[in-house]
């Protein structure tokens, strides 16, 4: 890391970034709304707080939309999608009837028994996880 943006990691800073390396700042657009913005100021445990357009100016900053990739998140929705087009490969651990249908990542059992899927994308049956 050091050795690309010039800090180590944990102190990295938008602005000594873009002045003292010239690589583009791109944020994500949902800070727009945010008046102020506080970012890391070169040190581990210092940070600096400053009017979001002001920071965006200094930096030639780029607002860009940014997608949620991490693979947690895709495991997850794998998870959900694969239970919901195969709903007929489960039953409910309480009441044993089928599942009925799938919303985000809860399963939910004709009688509305309903399970979330982990991070990962697994369903466990875990009856402490059931919710009546
Ligand atoms: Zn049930």
């Amino acid at each position: 890391m050091i050795n690309i943006t010039g800090y180590i990691h944990g102190a990295n800073t938008p602005i000594g970034i873009n002045v003292r390396k010239g690589f583009p700042i791109y944020f994500d657009e949902r800070i727009k709304d945010q008046p102020l913005i506080s970012v890391s100021a070169g040190k581990v445990g210092r940070s600096v707080r400053l009017k979001q357009t002001d920071l965006i100016d200094l930096v030639k900053g780029k607002y860009i939309k940014v997608r949620k990739v991490g693979m947690s998140m895709k495991k997850i929705e794998r998870g959900a999608r694969f239970v919901a087009q195969n709903k007929e490969l489960f039953r409910c651990p309480t009441c044993k009837a089928p599942f009925s249908k799938v919303e985000k990542t809860t399963v939910y059992c004709i009688k509305e028994h309903q399970f979330d899927l982990s991070k990962k994308g697994t369903l466990y049956f875990d009856q402490t996880w059931c919710q009546e």
